[in-house]
């Protein structure tokens, strides 16, 4: 059974690292990092990155202000981490998706990246659980069927891998985003 505030949705364990799926609201996730789908100015926008600066806040986008301007803007597939405000979450990892053009231009690629750099900033922090929302899906128009796949596969490898957080946990917003991302999970091979 699963401990009391624990999510019940699809899951697969890979030795003591657990990958599950829930639909809900990332905002309100109880982990010590969940992952913004930013733009590379890191200046807030629309869709889930609008949802965790409301939730969370003025100090995120201050932290968010003080990295563009010591490094510059975001390029897609890297990521960067800052205080979460008001949010339940200890940290919010921010990353930049690819924008849809059609599939030709490395677009899994770089979402890939997204899915690796945010688990190595978070294992690098000492960090053990962490919370996705479907990157790249919303605004920037990746089919979510494709990127569910990109998605799962790149946490998959990185837990099975021997990645030291124990939680990976992908928060769907819609009921079908969360059957895309379940049937990307039943594909996986044991
Ligand atoms: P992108 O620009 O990377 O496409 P969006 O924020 O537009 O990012 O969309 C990414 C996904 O986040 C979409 O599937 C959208 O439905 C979802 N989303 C929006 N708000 C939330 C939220 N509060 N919690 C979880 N997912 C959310």
């Amino acid at each position: 059974m699963p401990s009391a505030g624990q999510a019940t949705g699809p899951a697969r364990n890979f030795g003591p690292r657990r990958l599950e799926l829930i639909r809900g609201d990332l905002t309100g996730q109880q982990v010590d990092a969940i992952v913004n789908a930013a733009n590379s100015s890191l200046m807030g926008g629309g869709g889930v990155d609008g949802a965790i600066h409301r939730a969370g806040g003025p100090a995120i986008l201050q932290a968010c202000r003080r990295i563009v301007e010591a490094k510059g803007p975001l390029p897609a597939g890297q990521a960067v981490i800052t205080v979460a405000g008001r949010l339940p979450a200890r940290h919010v990892i921010h990353t930049v998706g690819p924008r849809w053009r059609g599939g030709d231009g490395g677009e899994a690629e770089t979402l890939d990246r997204c899915y690796r750099s945010s688990l190595a900033l978070a294992a690098e922090k000492g960090l053990s659980s962490v919370a996705f929302p479907s990157i790249s899906t919303g605004a920037y128009g990746y089919p979510v069927e494709q990127a569910a796949l990109v998605a799962v596969r790149a946490v998959a490898d990185m837990l099975r891998a021997g990645s030291p957080l124990r939680l990976v946990r992908f928060v769907l917003f819609s009921e079908a985003d969360f059957d895309a991302y379940r049937r990307a999970l039943a594909s996986l091979p044991d």
